[in-house]
């Protein structure tokens, strides 16, 4: 097995990705090919890896608040939807022969365990995927922050954190509005948050500076990144 750039990792999948071009619900095509990048570089690398879900391709917790409901219950059931991404990710992988836990923030424990840090440690040694569902169990939140939590907490090097709207990384400016704007390479925390730079939501950010946590911004959908970023190739925006 080779070694990777980063023993431990923590990825976080956008649960937009998972809807691939509908837009919504769950692409099995494309979860199939999320679990096959994960699973291949499990097998190439000896690397512990623990994933955090979105839930954004069933539901948002803006959304429902935009539309008049309460936050605080939105948020709950933004929280579930990522639950379902979750268990869909876990199937998979299973299916494909890597041995997985799904630990949650919030109680459900027909499904899922609950997340405790020393048990998810210990997963991680023992070489299971342990993917994290429910955020960080509270509203007002991201899973962009759940991921950065999570990353803090069982001692990631680095929050791998997969885009899957076909860009490549982080942009000097929108570039599907503005046909000069230039992929960034590396871009520190602070101008992240000084530019408004669409990485993840300041909270995030603020968490991954103050803890020294570095973020690299990739595309999730691009063939074999995961795997190159691992093998050391400079792949996407590494923020620091
Ligand atoms: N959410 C929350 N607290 C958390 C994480 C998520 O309330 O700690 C809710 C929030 O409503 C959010 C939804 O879950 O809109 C789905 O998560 P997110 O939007 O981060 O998913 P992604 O953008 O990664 O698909």
């Amino acid at each position: 097995m080779t070694t990777p750039r980063w023993s431990r990792v923590l990825l976080k999948l956008s649960g937009e990705a998972f809807a691939g071009n509908a837009g919504s619900g769950i692409d099995g095509e494309v979860v199939t090919r999320l679990a096959n990048d994960i699973v291949e570089v499990k097998r190439g690398f000896d690397v512990a890896l623990a994933v955090v879900v979105g839930g954004g391709n069933i539901w948002r917790g803006l959304t429902g608040a935009g539309a008049g409901m309460d936050r605080t219950q939105a948020d709950y059931m933004g929280m579930l939807a990522t639950a379902i991404n979750a268990l869909a990710l876990q199937e998979t992988l299973e299916r494909l022969g890597q041995e997985t836990r799904v630990q949650s923030a919030i109680h459900m424990q027909q499904v899922a365990e609950p997340y405790i840090r020393r048990r998810a440690m210990r997963h991680l040694e023992k070489g299971r995927v342990v993917i994290f569902a429910a955020g960080t169990g509270n509203p007002f939140f991201t899973t962009d922050t759940a991921a950065a939590l999570r990353a803090v907490e069982v001692e990631a090097e680095v929050m791998l954190k997969g885009t899957h709207s076909g860009t490549e990384g982080v942009y000097s400016a929108d570039p599907k509005v503005d046909p000069d704007a230039e992929l960034l390479t590396e871009v520190s925390y602070l101008d992240v948050l000084s530019q408004g730079l669409k990485v993840m939501d300041s909270t995030a950010t603020s968490l991954c500076m103050d803890n020294e946590l570095p973020i690299v911004v990739f595309d999730l959908m691009g063939p074999g990144n995961l795997a190159g970023l691992l093998a050391g190739e400079r792949i996407g925006t590494l923020v620091s």
